[in-house]
């Protein structure tokens, strides 16, 4: 087996002994393979080896990598970075789904753009409030949420947060996480939305503990990305 399909297995493991240590199903969380940076043949490799949803961050990279690979069938785009609103054609364009709306222009520049299945569109939160520098604050959720609903084209499904870099290797660490992870879930019930994308290389476990249905993995899966 390839090194990578060997990570993408022991990801997988973890994911199922996560779903199985909090009594919940391991089709209900899907992995995301985090590919920003990474090089096509891998996401090909990746594929073969049975993985079908990708996470980019770049909507220009987005493009490129979904053209060049337009014939895998099954595959799926997630555009998961901040998004400039120029930008916004390639995500409605090429994405299955974006979970970084910050801001209503932007929903409606994807609006405009959308052709086809509406687009399954996540608000990023930033649930950390001081230190994250990404995601909108928690109490402007709600008005947002309320604008995206009302746009055609677009299907609000759920939050997305992305903790503040910590330093994960210490308990404490991943126990903030934890924290901010329930915040997600709490807020995300009380808007009735039903998907919570949140989880990355350091984490994803305990963001599974806490209810993500959704994990974005990078590092874990293609090794450490040669910029950013
Ligand atoms: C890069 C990135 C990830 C993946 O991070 P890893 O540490 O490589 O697992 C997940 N989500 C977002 C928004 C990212 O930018």
């Amino acid at each position: 087996m390839s090194v990578l399909a060997d990570n993408l297995q022991t990801v997988n493991r973890n994911i199922e002994a996560a779903c199985r240590r909090t009594g919940r199903l391991p089709s209900d969380v899907t992995l995301i393979a985090v590919s920003k940076l990474q090089p096509v043949s891998l996401l090909r490799e990746a594929f073969e080896a049975g993985q079908r949803d990708f996470g980019e961050n770049y909507a220009q990279e987005l493009r490129d990598k979904a053209i060049s690979l337009s014939n895998l069938e099954g595959l799926r785009w997630h555009a998961i970075g901040s998004l400039q609103r120029n930008k916004a054609k390639y995500v409605a364009r090429y994405a299955d789904s974006f979970h970084a709306l910050c801001e209503l222009e932007t929903a409606q520049m994807l609006a405009n753009k959308r052709e086809g299945k509406p687009l399954r569109v996540f608000i990023e939160v930033n649930v950390a409030e001081e230190t994250s520098k990404s995601g909108i604050s928690v109490e402007n959720v709600p008005a947002l949420a309320e604008g995206v609903r009302r746009l055609p084209g677009l299907e609000l499904v759920g939050l997305m947060t992305m903790p503040p870099q910590q330093d994960l290797h210490t308990s404490r660490s991943l126990e903030q996480n934890r924290g901010h992870f329930a915040r997600l879930r709490e807020l995300a019930r009380s808007l009735g939305l039903s998907e919570l994308s949140m989880g990355t290389t350091g984490d994803y476990e305990i963001a599974i503990e806490e209810g993500a249905t959704i994990v974005r993995v990078g590092r874990s899966i293609f090794g450490n990305r040669l910029h950013a």
